[in-house]
């Protein structure tokens, strides 16, 4: 399935949670889940009686929110998570690992895009290096000790600048180094199971 363009504040109506899809503007912005909450479209408010949700749904949903906060399509979910099986250890973590190693992800972590979505254009648009190596894919796998940065051209496209300034008022995740001077960061650790869980929720 094609990857979603509509408006992504429906996203997180749908969800029925704050999914942090549009980043940092998400902390500054009316958010549409507080102002309107129920579901999007025209049964969104029907108050009819509704059925329990099976475990499959409960499921389906939470597999769902996963999908969009990182904005992958179907396909390239279910790659991951077919590699994910096959790595030792708990599959659930080997995702998250996997998801939050994306360089997308990376680059929004470190504060240089105020969203994923702008992460994937920096990349997308030769602005990020890895190792001194422009890359240009935004599922890129980032290793501990792989350093990511902003290329010195780049530094003083705006998108970048009001990142960083947003930025500054936030923390990195505990196993990011960032030096924002310099406009790179690193990665120093292989996250842990509990700081995924807490972090896949938070901005
Ligand atoms: Fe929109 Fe952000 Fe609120 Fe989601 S969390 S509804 S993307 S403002």
């Amino acid at each position: 399935m094609a990857r979603y363009t509509g408006p992504v504040c429906r996203l997180c109506r749908r969800e029925g949670t704050k999914l942090f899809l549009k980043g940092t503007r998400c902390l500054t912005e009316k958010c549409a889940v507080e102002r309107r909450a129920y579901a999007p479209g025209q049964h969104g408010q029907s108050t009819g009686r509704r059925r329990k949700a099976s475990e499959y749904a409960k499921q389906l949903r939470e597999k769902q929110k996963v999908k969009r906060i990182y904005g992958l399509s179907e396909r390239q979910f279910r790659n991951l998570f077919e590699r994910a099986i096959k790595e030792p250890g708990v599959t659930g973590e080997a995702l998250l690992v996997a998801l939050e190693s994306r360089l997308d992800n990376l680059v929004y972590r470190m504060g240089f895009a105020t969203s994923r979505k702008q992460a994937r254009q920096l990349v997308r648009h030769r602005h990020i290096l890895v190792n001194g190596r422009t890359v240009d894919i935004p599922s890129y796998r980032v290793l501990v000790g792989d350093e990511v940065r902003v290329a010195d051209a780049s530094r003083e496209l705006v998108q970048v600048k009001v990142a960083l300034e947003q930025f500054g008022r936030g923390q990195p995740v505990s196993w990011i180094q960032v030096d924002t001077d310099k406009v790179l960061g690193k990665v120093t650790e292989r996250p842990a199971q509990e700081q995924l869980i807490v972090e896949l929720y938070s901005k």
